[in-house]
């Protein structure tokens, strides 16, 4: 499966992001599926197009801004997918209980491993290909993102259909289809994730400087 990836990596880099999800379409079947944090509903509307019903996995860490519930809840009610929500074993009091509140000040590797790390491992187990909305202009850590390629410590195939995009090309994308974007995004929010961990960005920042600002943290853990 390894070589398969890295071969289609190869193979796919100047396909559209449409056809990359057609192949995994008819590589992987229903043993396929999109991952989305709600931040816009772009790749959850391709991969609909190259397989309708698609299941469209989303975290819910307990730890959302409404707006991003309620993007999810839009995209169930209104696209042709299949929206699964994974939780984390413990609640959010249930976590400060054992670890104390505000862990995510304190330890945000450890909050991210058990809210999303250890949910997304267990969430994805039936899956053999699984899909990001990853872009290599998003930041430095993602320069290098392959459209096709192998996720080593999940053992599947990970495809990041859009990695060649510009911000511009999502902007035109959901302006030609209508796509459903989380209103926080008209709101200063250039990336959107967890309400403590997620400030909007200043005239200049990269799309991602919004998260975990002040600390040395850049990514969940998800893609590392
Ligand atoms: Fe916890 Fe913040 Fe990670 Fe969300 S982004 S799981 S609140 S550390």
């Amino acid at each position: 499966m390894k070589a398969l990836a890295e071969q289609a990596g190869r193979d796919l880099e100047d396909a559209s992001a449409l056809e990359i999800l057609q192949w995994a379409a008819e590589t992987f079947g229903k043993r396929f599926c999109v991952t989305s944090s709600m931040e816009d509903a772009v790749v959850a509307h391709l991969a609909s197009r190259a397989l309708p019903g698609v299941d469209v996995v989303f975290l819910d860490t307990g730890y959302h801004f409404p707006e991003t519930i309620g993007t999810r809840d839009a995209v169930e009610a209104v696209m042709d997918v299949n929206v699964i929500t994974l939780t984390p074993r413990q609640t959010v009091a249930e976590q400060d209980a054992e670890y104390g509140p505000r862990l995510h000040d304190r330890d945000p590797d450890l909050c991210c491993a058990l809210r999303k790390v250890k949910p997304l491992e267990e969430g994805l187990k039936g899956y053999a290909a699984w899909a990001t909305g990853l872009r290599r202009d998003e930041s430095p850590t993602r320069a290098n993102t392959p459209v096709v390629g192998w996720d080593e410590k999940r053992r599947k195939v990970k495809i990041s259909p859009i990695a060649t995009w510009s911000q511009e090309d999502v902007h035109a994308y959901v302006d030609e289809h209508g796509v459903l974007t989380n209103p926080l995004l008209t709101d200063g929010y250039a990336s959107v994730g967890c309400a403590p961990c997620t400030r909007r960005v200043l005239q200049g920042e990269d799309a991602r400087a919004g998260r975990w600002a002040g600390r040395s943290k850049t990514e969940c853990g998800l893609h590392g």
